[in-house]
């Protein structure tokens, strides 16, 4: 029973409201920021996931490719040592060197290249196409170092075709181990480009694909100046080569443009194969669903706040209603003094508290004498303004805090004096004849004197008709001459007699 009570004037309080209201936005707030975050999550989940599979996709297809080439160069390689070939009529010889990988399609020449730099045997032309290839990179790598295998150059312009193309060449040895000249194969770079076009990885997007010396081969989307230019030592390219795979977000040198970069080794080849997708484009979806859902979710936190502090405010002003009622309801307009109601609850509270300290309390009747007169005479606002006043009188005539003055009647007033005995009392109806004789109502004519009370004071522990013997002493005031006080009997012990004890004032 008790918590259901407790949680309803919970509920009526508008502190609750206040804080209902803006510890749910922020339960809100807190569970769609989580939200976010995990949706945000699977959005780069997806970015990253797409990146790997597209780089395995193309490092295979690149590594497939080359690996085909590096054959039909190694065949060339090994076919020359073969006994007798040298001898062979040219025409022969060009036809056993080369198998039918040399008129694949990407393929853009294939030579074998003497010593001196010399077109010596053409796949593509009989007799060979003329062309000395001494300064080529590839041709000096092979002529300075033994032992470089396949060697993948930069991307280069065909002197025969005017093509671009990735040369890819393997030394030719003599018998004796001396450099012997080169193979060279070239991979047109159309292989890439077309291979890289297939793919869509929005505005920012890109594929590239670098030699271990930061040299770019090719890049998707083409822009003629990105091939052949070199972005060794910048920090994202350092991070490529310093591990087989992996990924990385950088801003691109490039461009400027932030991306997230998922690379690979290409095998065991000297190339490093990147995709690029853009952080922006990324997070582009998301970003949306994120604007649209914090506004859902800022209005509706914006719309409990208000309507949780307008509810509060209400509550608030319903409660300071209320008390203003409670107060009104225990007030007597006329006077602004406490009212029959108040005095019935103060004097059943007095008299408990007297029962409990065992101090006495008095009661003072206090009644307007031949008031009906001022009535007639004067008038009734007038007679008003003479309640009015003696209201004043009374409210000066009390010191205490607990003191408890109220208007009971029509002319007549109460006065509660807790823990005051009869002496104190009769003190307390001198003080009140004393204000009411210098009562003067100055816009009826009334002067100084001419209004006067009669009081009953009835005074003890917790005598059951305490008011009836206050009553009594004022009705023999009253009889008595009234403007007087008089004092309604003790106990029997002290007041044998039982007479009433009659006080003149004045
Ligand atoms: P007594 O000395 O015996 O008390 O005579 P009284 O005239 O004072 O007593 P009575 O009870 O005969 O008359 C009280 C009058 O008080 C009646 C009524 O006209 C007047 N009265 C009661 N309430 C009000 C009020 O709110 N305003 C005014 N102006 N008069 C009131
Ligand atoms: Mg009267
Ligand atoms: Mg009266």
């Amino acid at each position: 029973m008790v918590l259901p009570i407790r949680l309803a004037r919970k509920l009526h309080s508008a502190r609750t409201w206040i804080a209902l209201g803006v510890l749910a936005p922020i339960g809100m707030l807190l569970v769609s920021g989580l939200m976010l975050l995990d949706l945000r999550r699977d959005a780069w989940d997806k970015a990253e996931q797409t990146s790997r599979n597209l780089l395995q996709v193309i490092a295979r297809d690149i590594a497939r490719n080359a690996e085909i080439f590096d054959l039909s160069l190694q065949a060339v390689v090994d076919n020359l040592r073969v006994p007798g070939v040298d001898g062979l009529d040219p025409a022969i010889r060009q036809l056993v060197l080369f198998d039918r990988a040399a008129t694949a399609q990407d393929m853009g020449v294939m030579l074998v290249i003497d010593e001196r730099g010399d077109i010596a045997i053409d796949a593509g032309a009989f007799p060979p196409r003329k062309g000395n290839y001494a300064d080529r990179d590839y041709f000096r790598a092979h002529k300075d170092r033994a032992g470089l295998g396949l060697y993948i150059g930069r991307p280069l312009i065909s002197r025969l075709t005017g093509e671009r193309m990735v040369p890819f060449s393997r030394r030719i040895a003599k018998p004796n181990g001396s450099f012997g000249g080169v193979v060279l194969g070239t991979l047109k770079l159309t292989y890439l480009s077309r291979l890289f076009d297939q793919i869509g990885l929005g505005k920012e997007g890109a594929i590239n694909l670098y030699l271990r010396d930061g040299t770019r081969i090719m890049r998707q989307p083409y822009v003629d100046a990105d091939i052949g230019a070199n972005i060794a030592g910048s920090a994202t390219f350092d991070h490529f080569v310093s591990r087989q795979s992996g990924s990385i977000v950088q801003t691109s040198v490039r461009d400027g443009v932030e991306r997230y970069y998922a690379f690979t080794r290409i095998g065991e080849l000297p190339l490093v194969l990147n995709v690029a997708l853009s952080t922006k484009e990324i997070e582009a979806e998301w970003r949306t669903k994120a604007f649209v859902i914090g506004a859902i979710v800022l209005t509706l936190c914006g719309l409990t706040v208000a309507l949780s502090l307008l509810f509060g405010r209400e509550l608030r002003r319903r409660a300071a209603m209320e008390a203003e009622l409670a107060t009104l309801s225990r007030t007597d307009p006329l006077t602004g003094l406490a009212n029959r109601r108040s005095f019935e609850e103060a004097f059943d509270r007095y008299r408990k508290d007297a029962r409990r300290t065992g101090k006495p309390f008095s009661l003072l009747i206090v009644d307007a004498d031949h008031f009906k007169r001022y009535n007639d005479r004067y008038g009734h606002t007038v007679g008003d303004e003479v309640l009015k006043g003696l209201a004043r009188c009374l409210a000066a005539s009390v010191h205490r805090p607990n003191d408890w003055v109220c208007r009971v009647g029509g002319e007549e007033f109460a006065l509660l004096l807790p823990a005051t005995d009869a002496a104190g009392a009769l003190r307390v109806a001198e003080e009140v004849h004393g204000q009411v004789a210098r009562l003067a109502i100055p816009s009826g004519g009334i002067g100084a004197g001419a209004v006067t009370v009669s009081i009953g004071i009835a005074a003890g522990l917790a005598e059951l008709d305490l008011y009836g013997k206050a009553d009594a002493a004022l009705y023999e005031a009253k009889a008595t001459g009234r403007n007087r006080t008089c004092l309604a009997p003790a106990t029997e012990q002290e007041n044998p007699d039982g007479r009433m004890l009659r006080l003149v004032s004045m």
